[in-house]
């Protein structure tokens, strides 16, 4: 959800972005999740809620609950004397198109004045209009398209060795087995999301494998036919799990 912060004109005299500090502590808790103060730097201030939307509905989420169901970004500017910036506009554009990427364009851009139209208007002095923002975020740019709007690393592209190792150990312990959940229902609904994830990370680990190589010769498709074995060796003890627990969780 986009905003801008309208804050006082006389704030913006000594500052890119004075109203930094108020959201990220002047309540106690955070009220945007990203900042964009005037020089287009994005200042990350929260992961999970803050309490940015208010009251309002539609738009996909529950009515009032739009702090739960999506983060806040807001420009540093106002309606009058500061409004967005050229600078500006380039990071939201960006940021955005990035965020689409990131969830494959699962996400809604909702200006805050859609969402509680009857008390809010922002974010404020888009040139062109909220769709203006929309469309930027489509093309990837405001302004300028440059090199940078090519599509980055993927996180294994970026990890080291040592970071990939030490994650593959924690993954490999991460599936609990029998006991996890005495209902049985529960328990195969777990198992049905065991299944699920452990087929889904059979590519990322060859790909974990291949990165691990570093170049070296890999026959890669006996490291395939090991991870299939894995997998259903993996699945047959889930379901030795499923019987287990089933037989001795069982009262009448
Ligand atoms: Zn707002």
């Amino acid at each position: 959800m986009w905003h801008t912060t309208e804050t006082v004109t006389s704030a913006f005299r000594n500052s890119t972005v004075p109203t930094l500090g108020y959201v990220t502590n002047g309540l106690g808790y955070n009220l945007y999740n990203i900042l964009i103060g005037r020089d287009g730097h994005a200042y990350l201030i929260a992961a999970g809620t803050a309490a940015h939307a208010g009251k309002g509905s539609g738009h996909g989420m529950p009515r009032d609950q739009a702090n739960l169901y999506s983060f806040g970004i807001s420009f540093d500017s106002n309606n009058n004397t500061t409004p967005v910036n050229a600078a500006q506009l380039e990071t939201a554009a960006r940021l955005g198109a990035a965020i689409d990427r990131e969830w494959k364009n699962s996400i809604r851009h909702v200006m805050h004045g859609e969402w509680a139209p009857a008390r809010r208007s922002d974010p404020t002095k888009i040139p062109g209009g909220w769709s203006a923002l929309r469309a930027a975020i489509n093309r990837g740019y405001w302004n300028t398209p440059t090199t940078n709007t090519t599509p980055g690393r993927t996180w294994l592209e970026m990890v080291s060795k040592s970071e990939l190792q030490s994650l593959l150990r924690q993954e490999g312990w991460a599936y609990k087995g029998r006991d996890e959940n005495r209902d049985a229902y529960s328990y195969l609904r777990n198992t049905h999301r065991m299944v699920a994830a452990a087929a889904g990370e059979r590519a990322g680990l060859l790909e974990a494998i291949r990165q691990v190589a570093g170049g070296a010769e890999v026959d890669l498709g006996a490291i395939e036919k090991a991870a299939e074995k894995g997998v259903s060796d993996a699945l047959a003890s889930l379901e030795a799990d499923v019987t287990l627990t089933i037989n001795t969780d069982q009262e009448d």
